[in-house]
């Protein structure tokens, strides 16, 4: 399996990192996708992808960063996208939470843009974060000509076709093992089965039925589980596809 989407440099996980991958690879996971959300992070995220053979890793800006991001960081962040562990750039996005402000939604999309201009002239896809803004996500990406990971995915049906068709890969974490998302499951069976991608968030997100714990790499198995059953296919089969699909979309990394 790979997790295509992690946080292995989150404080909670300090001091445990190399427990966190031995138990990740003893669940029978071949690689680990960390994702950084700013410089620091996408500076550590290198570091460990050096450090551990099956940890692979992004560099990009988070639409939390937006109050305390200086532009000026383009070029260090271009400079990372050389290295050969960096698949992608992100987690960048919109994140348009409840009673968000105007300002605020025009500081993400133009952080948003400058991260799709990052990923664009570094030849990379991008990994997006996107709450309660399919609608904008969508005609930015569209204009900016480029495709990736829709990280997490909470959409509708809709939302899932229009995104596929335009060569998105639509990645499913704990949340399709919730008992309230019921819908989301039926989504879950729809992707095209070249479509599909595994991921934890870890430390966020735990499936059930750890949900509430600190997530981990190695609780991917019960995502796949999960996707297994609702889709009528074996386990290995969510293996192979979710692994082929990762493949291809982060042409850099190799098992
Ligand atoms: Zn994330």
């Amino acid at each position: 399996m790979i997790d295509v989407h992690c946080h292995l440099t989150d404080e909670k996980f300090k001091g445990e990192i190399g427990e966190i991958i031995v138990k990740a690879r003893g669940a029978g996971v071949k690689a680990m996708v960390n994702n950084a959300g700013n410089l620091e992070e996408s500076r550590r995220g290198v570091e460990l992808a050096e450090k551990y053979e099956e940890v692979w890793t992004t560099v990009g800006i988070h639409p939390d960063e937006i109050f305390n991001l200086q532009f000026s960081i383009y070029n260090q962040l271009l400079n990372l996208t050389n290295h050969k562990k960096v698949v992608a750039v992100g987690e960048t996005g919109l994140d348009f939470r409840n009673g968000i402000t105007g300002e605020e939604k025009e500081r993400q999309t133009e952080l948003f843009r400058w991260n799709l201009e990052l990923a664009k002239e570094a030849g990379l896809p991008v990994v997006v974060h996107c709450r309660n803004a399919f609608a904008e996500v969508f005609e930015i990406v569209e204009s900016a000509g480029i495709t990736g990971q829709m990280h997490c995915f909470t959409g509708s049906m809709d939302w899932m076709n229009k995104f596929a068709d335009a060569g998105w890969y639509i990645s499913f974490g704990g949340i399709i093992t919730f008992k309230k998302s019921r819908e989301l499951r039926e989504v879950v069976r729809a992707v095209p089965e070249d479509k599909i991608l595994i991921e934890t968030d870890a430390p966020y997100l735990s499936p059930e039925p750890v949900r509430g714990e600190r997530n981990e790499p190695a609780n991917i198995v019960r995502v796949a589980e999960v996707i297994a059953e609702e889709r009528g296919v074996t386990l290995d089969d969510v293996c192979r596809f979710t692994a082929t699909n990762a493949v291809r979309l982060f042409s850099k990394l190799k098992l």
